[in-house]
């Protein structure tokens, strides 16, 4: 395909794309009925079905009888970490190996012209982003999303969380599904925000943020206080009315959803002219700015609401800019003020 057709390449080879970034269009007035049917296939589908598909096979295939789930033990539990670690490895891998191992659509619709494994670095494990990223989500990331998930599921059997049934609340449980991205948007926004205060910074998400050219294995590459507050968005399912395979699916936006910040490419090129949405762009210019775009698409558009919303046009760039430039002024006079 011609990613020309859609964005332009600059000197270095980076690509990027000529449409702005959108907010979701019920926050456009007049209403725009054909643009949100059209937000709406592409909310439901195929990201969020794939969410809701793996929480309903978590539910039916995977987990014990809700008697087991009463006790914690190593039996469920392992099998359980098992299965997650399985399900990251055939994603994430997947998508590892068909376009950064075998590079299946060259640098095609990718933001940063350059793969991770060809520049070796020190601020990694082995001095390999891909290795580092790797044992980060498989030793640290992965055991700590268990660790929420046994939780959750625990307290659902004990009785300690209300626990709808489908039958008896379907509405509610539908507008709760429906709501559960904007939930994880929230619930991200507000942690990630706190974790880029300078001390926590450092102490933190620094990890997150030495993949400044993010690949599928950088998504859950995090340290152990970020990787327990992320997935821990599934534990407001047990303060809100709710059913234990509604908070599967929260815990899933965030466990295999992170890896759509991360794929690098705008579009996957599948066969003849049709390509699958990645919706990687926001969080990639997050990346590689840093301190914009804390949240996601703006399905609740914090970032546009407090200034941090980078668009990805001109005039996104020269807002950032601006917004840099106040910043260090206030720091050289506060800096002065004190010397
Ligand atoms: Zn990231
Ligand atoms: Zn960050």
């Amino acid at each position: 395909m011609d990613d020309l057709k859609y964005g332009a390449r600059d000197k270095r080879g980076d690509w990027a794309p000529s449409a702005r970034l959108e907010l979701p269009p019920y926050w456009t007035w007049p209403p725009r009925p054909m643009a949100i049917l059209k937000w709406l296939a592409e909310y439901l589908f195929p990201w969020n079905a794939f969410h809701m598909a793996a929480a309903l096979a978590y539910w039916y295939l995977v987990l014990p009888d809700v008697a087991v789930m009463r006790t914690v033990s190593w039996g469920w539990t392992l099998r359980l970490y098992a299965v997650n670690a399985a399900a990251i490895l055939v994603l994430y891998g997947s998508i590892e190996l068909i376009y950064y191992a075998k590079r299946k659509q060259g640098t095609r619709f990718k933001f940063n012209a350059r793969f991770p494994a060809d520049h070796p670095s020190n601020v990694f494990w082995f001095k390999s982003q891909n290795i580092d990223n790797v044992l980060r989500s498989f030793l640290i990331s992965i055991p700590l999303w268990t660790v929420v998930e046994v939780l959750m599921l625990w307290c659902f059997a004990n009785g300690y969380a209300r626990w709808l049934g489908v039958a008896d609340h379907p509405v509610y449980l539908a507008a709760l599904a429906f709501a559960a991205p904007m939930i994880h948007e929230v619930h991200f926004f507000v942690v990630h925000r706190a974790i880029h205060s300078p001390l926590l910074y450092r102490w933190v998400h620094s990890v997150h943020h030495n993949s400044i050219n993010p690949s599928p294995w950088s998504s859950l590459s995090m340290h152990p206080v970020e990787a327990f507050l992320y997935h821990a968005v599934a534990l407001w399912h047990l303060v809100i009315p709710s059913n234990p395979i509604l908070a599967l699916f929260q815990l899933h936006i965030a466990g295999f959803g992170a890896v759509n910040g991360h794929i690098g490419f705008d579009k996957l090129e599948l066969a003849g002219e049709s390509t699958l949405e990645s919706h990687a762009y926001a969080h990639y210019l997050h990346h590689k700015y840093f301190e914009v775009n804390y949240g996601g698409d703006g399905l609740v558009p914090l970032d546009k609401w407090l200034g941090t919303w980078h668009d990805g046009s001109k005039e996104g760039e020269a807002r950032m800019n601006e917004r840099f430039r106040r910043k260090r002024d206030r720091l050289n006079a506060r800096r002065r003020a004190a010397a």
